[in-house]
């Protein structure tokens, strides 16, 4: 039977099995863009700026383009239900209720909850030219597999 009321995930992500302990989502963060650093280097490539998602100029910027996005009527406010796996924190496409999860086994969860939506369609013919621009000027690359 659908839930009507939106899903809180139950498992963090920033736990690990091995250490136990929740890290904070800032200490997860530094961890993580610390390796991304880490692979710059070993990849030999020259970062001229990097901006981290949990600076506070990241964060203005961000809320200043979806504040836009909405009074433009390119975000808006609605649900989605699908098949959730509370394990995997994941939507399991075209599954139905009751449907195992394909990566773990687990029973998924009809799940409907409240999400903002980008209005894509809005930018289907201005976004389809530039792919088309690419497909010519690098045939090979972008060909079908
Ligand atoms: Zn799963």
């Amino acid at each position: 039977m659908p839930s009507s009321q939106p899903h809180r995930r139950a498992r963090p992500k920033s736990r690990t099995r091995r250490q136990g302990r929740r890290k904070t989502e800032q200490e997860f963060t530094d961890i993580i863009s610390a390796e991304f650093a880490r692979q710059w280097k070993t990849l030999g490539l020259h970062v001229d700026r990097f901006e981290r998602t949990t600076s506070d100029r990241h964060a203005h910027v961000v809320q200043d383009l979806f504040n836009r996005c909405v009074k433009n009527g390119h975000v808006y406010k609605g649900s989605y239900t699908g098949q959730y796996c509370v394990y995997d924190e994941a939507y399991v496409n075209n599954a139905k209720p009751g449907d195992p999860c394909p990566d773990c086994g687990r029973t998924t969860e009809t799940v409907t909850e409240e999400n903002y939506f980008f209005r894509l369609s809005a930018f289907s013919k201005t976004a389809a030219r530039p792919i088309r621009v690419a497909a010519r000027l690098h045939p090979a690359r972008n060909a079908p597999q």
